[in-house]
């Protein structure tokens, strides 16, 4: 780590000059906060953290930084599961903070869109919408995230199923490119095919292609009705077909279908302290089902209760819970929500972030778990969450009983064997949450040469001095 670097004198006074003295800081005590993620996987070493107050402050900083040669890291709530936004440890970057950018710019209640800098939080952006009867689809645990975060990182989370990645949600986007240009594709047309659609160069692209300052947001009308379950099922190809059975009876109404085995209702009782068991008897698995629809002429219960019937008449479904109040429908999700917390609190747990191709969940599953077996034989798979899009993060706790830390040494190899299980079935190593800097090295392995090639072509025609956050998605040398 490079404790000695510092700013150079001529950039520190230009930044001082054109922000004021609380735009640049510089005391090991300012900066700890944005040198290390927060879930403190890594400290890096900013020169500065740099807190421009608009676009044109931030394109000024860009400016001052490319003349001293300096690179920047953007750093939006510095929530991010890789990496991405800590600086390098060699105190060759500053991190740019777009906190400051917290403008709500425009809501177009004709249109359903809002314009937001890139600093506004997802609870805020979500609450700016809500408090004009109006969804923003872009919804996970993250809430402290910013809009220029989620851009970059193509935000997933609860909603894809109905409503897609935060890709899908982005009409327009305000970029400071590296040469200090402003980019304003600020539109806000749901068709536009007037040539190349710049903005999904940023999109996804964790900050190494321009800064995010802000981005034009679609809505949806806010949902005013729900109908959740618990559904018990056999297996997962059980599952499935529970998913399909619910697809055909409502549709796109479907907004959450969350996968939930036994293993990990287990961890939840373990952890959270709650013991009441949603079903008589134990199952290997359960789905958690959510309904939602903005118009009051839709009759989820009446859907959901349907299809949940037809299942258990099938033998897809061996039991149900349907929530009939608010509460019952809290305590459902509680038993979602606290298994995941359940499983960061355990010590060891390894975490990941695999999507495989719908179909294959089944298949990834039970090959996952045997590779996973044939690293650590008493390990515990805990493969949980997003049935409907593929998204089952494969993760796995210690052996009861065992050393947390111990387990760590196994943490590559086991990694290394989901990731291919995965990638022999067509899937991702990288769901939702990018490459950031933890993921260049299996990227580097289990990307196709093609691909890596194309990313460092536009890397280098959009950044041809390697400014923006170096070291991320393809690593230093590129
Ligand atoms: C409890 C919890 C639950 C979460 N659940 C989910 C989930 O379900 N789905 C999901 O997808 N994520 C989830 N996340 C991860 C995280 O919130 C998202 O990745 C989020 O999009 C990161 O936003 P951020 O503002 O914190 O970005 P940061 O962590 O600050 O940065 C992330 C990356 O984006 C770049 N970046 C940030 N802002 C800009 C900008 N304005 N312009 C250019 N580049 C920029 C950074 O350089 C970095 O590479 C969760 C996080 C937490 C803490």
């Amino acid at each position: 780590m490079a404790d000695g670097a510092a700013l150079p004198e001529t950039l520190c006074r230009e930044l001082r000059r054109d922000l004021g003295d609380d735009g640049v800081l510089t005391d090991p005590a300012d900066r700890a906060g944005y040198e290390t993620d927060l879930l403190h996987t890594r400290t890096g070493r900013a020169l500065a953290i740099v807190r421009p107050r608009s676009t044109s402050e931030v394109a000024t900083v860009v400016r001052s930084c490319a003349e001293a040669g300096v690179a920047i890291v953007p750093q939006g709530g510095n929530t991010g599961f890789c990496q991405g936004a800590t600086p390098p440890d060699d105190g060759s970057a500053i991190v740019l903070s777009l906190e400051r950018l917290r403008a709500i710019r425009a809501v177009d209640l004709a249109g359903s869109t809002m314009v937001v800098e890139a600093g506004v939080s997802l609870a805020d952006a979500r609450a700016e919408a809500a408090s004009h009867g109006r969804l923003l689809a872009i919804h996970h645990g993250g809430l402290s995230s910013t809009i220029g975060g989620n851009v970059s990182t193509n935000a997933g989370g609860n909603n894809v199923l109905r409503y897609g990645m935060a890709r899908s949600q982005i009409l327009g986007l305000e970029v400071v490119l590296a040469d200090g240009q402003i980019w304003n594709g600020l539109g806000a047309l749901a068709k536009d095919n007037a040539g190349t659609d710049l903005k999904q160069l940023f999109i996804g692209t964790e900050g190494t292609l321009g800064i995010v300052t802000a981005a034009t947001l679609r809505l949806f009308p806010a949902a005013t009705r729900s109908a959740t379950a618990l559904i018990a099922v056999s297996s997962v190809p059980a599952a499935l077909a529970l998913l399909t059975r619910l697809q055909a009876a409502a549709g796109d109404a479907i907004t959450a279908a969350e996968l939930i085995p036994r293993t990990g209702l287990d961890l939840h009782f373990a952890h959270i302290g709650r013991t009441r068991e949603p079903f008589e008897a134990v199952h290997p698995w359960q789905v958690l089902v959510e309904l939602t629809a903005a118009s009051r002429f839709f009759d989820l219960d009446a859907a959901l209760e349907a299809a949940v019937g037809a299942a258990l008449e099938a033998g897809e479904a061996l039991d149900a819970v349907q929530a009939t109040s608010e509460a019952q429908r809290a305590s459902l999700w509680a038993l979602r929500e606290g298994l995941a917390v359940a499983q960061v609190r355990t010590p060891g747990n390894l975490k990941n972030d695999t999507s495989v191709p719908v179909a294959s969940i089944p298949r990834f599953i039970e090959r996952a778990t045997r590779a996973v077996a044939g690293v650590a034989p008493r390990a515990v798979p805990i493969p949980f969450g997003h049935l409907g899009d593929g998204n089952i993060p494969f993760n796995v706790n210690p052996p009861p009983g065992s050393d947390g830390i111990a387990f760590k040494t196994h943490w590559p190899e086991l990694a290394a064997s989901i990731d291919a299980v995965a990638g022999a079935l067509g899937g991702s190593i990288a769901a939702e949450h990018g490459l950031g800097r933890s993921k260049v090295g299996a990227a580097a392995r289990l990307k196709p040469a093609l691909d890596l090639d194309l990313m460092r072509r536009l890397k280098r025609a959009l950044d041809p001095e390697g400014r923006f956050n170096p070291g991320v998605m393809l690593g230093p040398e590129d």
